[in-house]
């Protein structure tokens, strides 16, 4: 005849208990103390079974950025007589810890009122140390999408999210957006002179240069495509977009890199359209886009190395000097 397997001798079951890798724990609720925690727990944290005796004992061995809620938590279920579940860290003897995950289940007297808590504390570090691994892989992945391959900075995809961001919040804050959008002058020249290549490199010094000239924490500058860059300035009127507009072009002059297939000198240069805006509901994100390319293709037009504004006034001094 078949044994009723809840007759087994206590013995066999505490045997059974403590050959488990899950640590097996009972709390008396009227006392809030342990009446058991198995022998596994030493080898785990490194206190010894025997100093796990009241409920605060547990509470101080968990780190203490996860103790207040996950104390809370389970206070709360136990009390309303839930079966619940808590991943914390808990402390080690040594200053470590261990991520754990408590599996607890409340045990009621014939009444119905709480009497114990009973459940398991499964060590899930390796677990955690997989999800943490995940989640900076994702992070890793997430910039990577928004980076341009070759320069390494913001690509189209960034800006077209950054723009939409901003255009949203100028249109909440009535303040002015600004766009500077900026084309290398006779690159496809520069490209069959001196190859694809080097072609690349120069691409890199003036994205390096670009973000170097968005120096406010939210401008951006970014990789449109191609030999074309674009510089979001967010908070930022026309006259001070225009500044740094002119800063666009006097540090890609700085960087002197030669170009000796250009119409207008001896190094690279770049034209650049520069417009702001206070959106309002009525105007849209590509039509703006398009008034600033229109600058940049009159800048084009006029000669090149030089800046045009939707708002020409702010312009101010001279902005084509001669290249060299
Ligand atoms: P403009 O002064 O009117 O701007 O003339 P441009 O020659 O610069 O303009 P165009 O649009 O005719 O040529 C752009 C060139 O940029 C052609 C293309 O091969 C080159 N280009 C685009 N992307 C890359 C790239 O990633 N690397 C390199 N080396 N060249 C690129
Ligand atoms: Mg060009
Ligand atoms: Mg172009």
């Amino acid at each position: 005849m078949q044994q009723d397997p809840l007759s087994i001798d206590p013995k066999v079951y505490k045997t059974l208990l403590e050959s488990t890798q899950a640590i097996p724990w009972k709390i008396d609720w009227q006392s809030m103390t342990f009446s058991y925690i198995g022998p596994q727990i030493e080898p785990l944290l490194g206190w010894a079974q025997d100093s796990w005796v009241t409920v605060q004992d547990w509470a101080e061995r968990i780190h203490p950025d996860d103790r207040e809620t996950v104390v809370n938590f389970c206070v709360a279920q136990s009390q309303s007589g839930v079966d619940h579940e808590a991943d914390y860290r808990a402390l080690t003897r040594d200053n470590g810890y261990v991520w754990i995950r408590d599996v607890v289940h409340v045990v009621r007297d014939a009444d119905g009122n709480v009497e114990a808590l009973v459940g398991f504390m499964f060590d899930i570090s390796e677990r955690k140390k997989t999800e943490e691994k995940l989640i900076m892989l994702q992070k890793e992945l997430e910039a990577l999408s928004f980076k341009d391959g070759l320069t390494g900075i913001a690509n189209r995809r960034k800006f077209d999210a950054a723009l939409e961001l901003e255009w949203r919040s100028a249109l909440r804050s009535g303040e002015p957006l600004s766009l500077i959008v900026l084309d290398i002058d006779f690159f496809k020249q520069y490209n069959d002179l001196y190859g694809h290549l080097q072609g690349d490199q120069c691409l890199i010094q003036v994205a390096k240069t670009l973000a170097l000239a968005a120096v406010r924490p939210r401008d951006l500058a970014a990789r449109f495509g191609g030999e074309e860059f674009v510089v979001l300035l967010p908070n930022t009127d026309a006259a001070a977009a225009a500044k740094v507009a002119r800063r666009c072009l006097r540090l890609i002059d700085k960087l002197q890199l030669p170009h000796g297939h250009s119409d207008i000198g001896s190094h690279v240069t770049a034209s650049i359209g520069v417009g702001t805006i206070r959106p309002d509901p009525t105007a849209s994100i590509s039509e703006f886009i398009d008034a600033v390319d229109h600058q940049l293709y009159a800048a084009k037009q006029q000669g090149r190395h030089r800046i045009m504004s939707t708002e020409p006034d702010a312009l101010g001094e001279p902005v084509a000097s001669p290249a060299e």
